[in-house]
């Protein structure tokens, strides 16, 4: 691979950011569009992760605990492999006061180093991410034992190798060992990807022994993801060099990916057997057990945040510990959407609320939910046509079913109110809006409309009768 394509993998930027945002303002309303969404930009595009921009610290933070999850899923739909989001805060002048405060945190976060210019902000270690926020099951225990190990300086292994699947808490642990080691060591915490970038940036400005002194100086070396190592030849030889500088003084090493050292392609075989040659471990999907803990906690934690208690039955703790069982970060992106369901409704959803709301990550048939299927099943349920249904004829026995296809429309499609409008005949969209909420107040008042409307979401969702 050649200097070039590297570069360009991090240079290059396919994403339509203006898109996604426009996206998420129909996901989200436009409140929380104006408010937050739209104040995000898009630095940089690298293989898996992204770099946004945000003006002060504040709106990072609400950012990351609100809507996070659902701005991942919107940026995944468009690029399938990226599994991170980062902030970087560039303030705008005149923003004094957010800037000594990010300076101070940035102060705190004592022996953590950083390369010069590399983006401050982000690449410091999360202080949410410690080994008392790590919950244990038989999946990740050893992963777990071995980190911890390694942190309190009591075992020799060295490199300590950690790896498992995407969302599985790698990161997680790098994190708390990082966080752990640095109250007292000199700790340097980088991507694989960002190794590279910064390797190629020091060739290209002669600041090769810089570089090296960098990252030789260090007590403790966390690099994250070494699966996405794959530079050229001169950078595995200044990889290899770096690491064998580290280990000789007995600086510690750890090492996360998606696989074992053997399974590393693009990698020199003399790394791998260096990698192989500390202790490896291995994180499994979370089995049951640990899925439950980890709902049960997730839950309290963001609801200590506000002082009402969040009572989410458990129900659909249960319903959400067996369907999603693939990684801990859909485990909490859906715990994070029931959540705030909750707040922005006023009240919990109900079990079938619940499967509506978590519906892509449940890998349910969504792309079958259409304007179009959703009219037919509702013409079929209240034995009209569709023709009579799109007509504009306003007989009380159309007007019902009418709305509440179009009711139907809204909350189980991301359609806008105008398309909808164009696709029930050009109905303007105060139509829309006002078919809705009269199906929102019958449902309401009447249980037999309640009972239709479920019994029709049932159908439309999984192709259920009753
Ligand atoms: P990976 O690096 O393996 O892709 P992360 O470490 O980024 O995964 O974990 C994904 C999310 O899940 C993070 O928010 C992390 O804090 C959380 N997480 C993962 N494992 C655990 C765990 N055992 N206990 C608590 N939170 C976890
Ligand atoms: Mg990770």
């Amino acid at each position: 691979m050649n200097n070039t394509h590297i570069n360009k993998s991090f240079d290059k930027i396919n994403l339509d950011w203006e898109l996604i945002q426009s996206e998420l303002k129909l996901k989200l309303g436009i409140e929380v569009y104006e408010s937050w969404i739209k104040k995000i930009d898009l630095l940089e595009e690298f293989n898996n992760y992204i770099l946004l921009t945000v003006p002060t610290r504040f709106i990072r933070d609400w950012i990351t605990s609100r809507y996070l999850d659902q701005i991942l899923q919107t940026i995944k739909k468009h690029k399938k492999q990226i599994v991170r989001i980062e902030f970087k805060i560039i303030e705008k002048k005149n923003d004094n006061r957010e800037n000594l405060n990010d300076l101070n945190q940035i102060n705190k976060t004592q022996n953590i180093s950083f390369i010069k210019d590399s983006h401050l902000q982000y690449s410091r270690i999360d202080p949410n991410k410690r080994f008392e926020n790590f919950l244990i099951g038989s999946s990740n225990k050893i992963a777990y034992e071995a980190s911890l190990k390694v942190s309190e300086n009591i075992s020799h292994y060295n490199p300590l190798y950690i790896y498992g699947g995407v969302g599985l808490g790698k990161t997680h642990l790098l994190n708390s060992i990082g966080h752990e080691m640095s109250k007292d060591k000199k700790v340097m915490f980088i991507s694989a990807e960002r190794f590279m970038y910064q390797f190629v940036k020091s060739i290209k400005s002669n600041d090769m022994v810089k570089f090296k002194e960098y990252f030789r100086n260090t007590d403790v070396l966390l690099i994250d993801d070494i699966q996405f190592m794959n530079g050229k030849e001169a950078m595995q030889e200044e990889f290899f060099h770096t690491f064998n500088a580290l280990l000789d003084k007995e600086s510690q090493i750890i090492v996360s990916a998606d696989r074992p050292p053997n399974k590393l392609s693009r990698i020199q075989e003399r790394i791998k057997s260096r990698f192989s040659g500390g202790l490896v471990v291995d994180i499994q999907k979370p089995e049951y057990d640990l899925r439950r803990k980890i709902i049960n906690h997730k839950i309290n934690e963001l609801t200590t945040l506000h002082t009402d208690k969040l009572n989410i039955s458990d129900e659909i703790q249960d319903f959400i510990g067996n369907k999603i069982t693939t990684n801990v970060r859909e485990l909490v992106g859906a715990i994070n959407r029931v959540v705030s369901f909750s707040r922005i409704y006023n009240k919990l959803p109900s079990l079938s609320e619940t499967k509506i709301i978590l519906k892509d990550l449940l890998n349910l048939a969504e792309n079958n939910v259409t304007i179009d299927s959703i009219q037919t099943i509702v013409c079929k349920f209240f034995k009209i046509s569709k023709n009579e249904m799109l007509s504009s004829r306003r007989s009380r026995y159309l007007v019902r079913p009418r709305q509440t296809a179009i009711y139907l429309t809204k909350i189980l499609t991301t359609k806008s109110l105008p398309e909808i409008g164009r696709e029930f005949s050009n109905r303007d969209h105060t139509t829309i809006i006002h078919s809705v909420k009269t199906i929102e107040k019958l449902k309401e008042k009447n249980p037999d409309m309640n009972d239709n409307i479920n019994k029709l979401k049932n159908i439309i969702l999984y192709n259920k009768e009753g």
